[in-house]
């Protein structure tokens, strides 16, 4: 019989056989995490915490969602795989839902990951030019502080140097221009479009590098990893009519923003825009099961239905539209419509960042508080006139007073290198009232304690 492994025991054997991904391992910050129930996960010690920072893998709907797993479980049962060179109806009707939300212009790729999802986006472009005679364009505008996926392509649309530096040379033909930083920066919320600095640049650095040979603009609606920056309302609508006059695609990396955590089904529809391709994954199961998605416009999808071998897009991916995953996004997506999320995550998320900049307006290191629906940032600051990144230090130890009072927040930003400064609340969109204000509660007081 194979030996229960428990306690003490588990954390040996995980520290023996499991390479975790993001930090050096230590095993005093290490959460075995056995179960999960709406907003709350337990430990294997049976200490319960708040998940806040949930919007990083998105699990959107929340844990513990009979539901979803029973939607699994019955696809399972019924028909486990086939491949979509062929097809099946789970991938059928989530693609067909999918469309629905994004204003039936779209049609879908299926893969696995954001990363994937990513990737399947630049070949889709790239070839998307070449069928239409344009050879030389491959290039791809990305920004500082976006982080869109680790396999060689999407990290090298990254932009931050930590993580790509021990891995280069990436994927070529990936420039990087400053984003949006409204705390930072002149840039105003209510500026023209035609005023952005940040919109000029990408115009200026499409003609420096001929506007023949760029492909498309990767960005997050809001960047997320790189610490919260919501941009001016009309910088997406600037960047797509700059994608236009050059002859270049717009794709919008939904990968956190996408279904509900900023208030509408996705990012971009803050912003009145049409993107050319949507990358998507996470919250698209509530992070149940491994999915993502590339939706192409329909006209960009027509370059490719051509009647020779040639036209075909040459890209497989086995695991991409799993039936299973597929079965339960589209429960995902129904849970979402009728309990009102998104228009829950504007609403819970409007109210959370006026009670922290209300209650944080005049501490010390609070420099900014910012964010939309439940994707919340709070900046902490050395000096609020210098701006300067508060240390990592004391950034650490709010987390880690958090933590212990049983309540997870994340942390990102990368400033300068390495300066994840700015404090993150992403909790379940379906988080209660109660809960919420036991996540502010703490948060607070961990924060006048510095
Ligand atoms: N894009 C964004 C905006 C992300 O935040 C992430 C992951 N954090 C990715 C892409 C990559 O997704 P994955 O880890 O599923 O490959």
């Amino acid at each position: 019989m194979t030996k229960v492994t428990q306690g003490e025991d588990l954390l040996t054997k995980d520290k023996d056989y499991l390479w975790h991904s993001m930090k050096p391992y230590n095993p005093n910050s290490t959460l075995i995490v056995e179960k999960a129930e709406g907003s709350w996960v337990t430990d294997h010690n049976g200490k319960r915490f708040l998940d806040a920072m949930s919007g990083l893998w998105c699990v959107n709907v929340g844990y513990g969602r009979k539901e979803l797993a029973d939607a699994a479980y019955e696809q399972l049962k019924q028909m486990a795989y086939f491949p979509l060179s062929q097809s099946h109806p789970p991938a059928i009707k989530l693609a067909e839902k999918l469309n629905e939300m994004l204003g039936d212009e779209y049609v879908i790729f299926f893969s696995n990951s954001g990363s994937e999802a990513n990737e399947t986006a630049f070949k889709i472009a790239r070839q998307y030019h070449q069928q239409n005679g344009d050879h030389s364009r491959y290039k791809f505008i990305a920004r500082y502080r976006a982080y869109h996926g680790s396999s060689l392509g999407s990290l090298a649309a990254t932009g931050q140097a930590q993580r790509k530096y021990k891995y280069e040379p990436l994927a070529p033909g990936f420039i990087h221009v400053a984003p949006p930083d409204l705390y930072r920066t002149s840039e105003k919320v209510n500026d023209k479009a035609t005023d952005l600095q940040s919109v000029n640049e990408i115009d200026r650095v499409m003609t420096w590098e001929l506007s023949e040979t760029i492909a498309g603009v990767i960005m997050e609606p809001i960047i997320t990893g790189g610490g919260i920056l919501v941009p001016p309302d009309n910088y997406m609508a600037g960047v797509k009519e700059v994608c236009e006059k050059h002859g270049a695609l717009l794709i919008v990396d939904e990968v956190i923003c996408g279904f509900g955590r900023t208030g509408k089904p996705f990012g971009f529809m803050n912003y009145g825009v049409k993107p050319d391709i949507i990358t998507m994954a996470k919250g698209i199961t509530s992070a149940y099961l491994p999915l993502s998605a590339t939706a192409v416009r329909k006209e960009i999808y027509d370059v490719f239905k051509g009647s020779e071998e040639y036209d075909y897009f040459r890209h497989v991916n086995t695991f991409g539209g799993n039936p299973a995953a597929c079965a339960l996004a589209l429960k995902n997506l129904e849970i979402m419509e009728n309990e009102n999320l998104f228009s829950r995550s504007k609403k819970l998320g409007t109210q959370l960042k006026e009670d922290l900049s209300t209650a944080l307006a005049d501490h010390l290191f609070v420099g900014d508080v910012r964010g939309k629906g439940l994707l919340v940032g709070i900046e902490l600051v050395k000096d609020k006139a210098t701006k300067e990144p508060l240390e990592m230090g004391l950034v650490n130890k709010v987390i880690a007073g958090c933590l212990q009072k049983g309540l997870i927040i994340g942390k990102n930003g990368a400033t300068v290198a390495g300066y994840n400064n700015v404090l993150t609340l992403s909790p379940p969109l379906t988080i209660s009232e109660e809960d919420l204000a036991f996540v502010k509660q703490t948060l607070i007081e961990e924060i006048k304690a510095l």
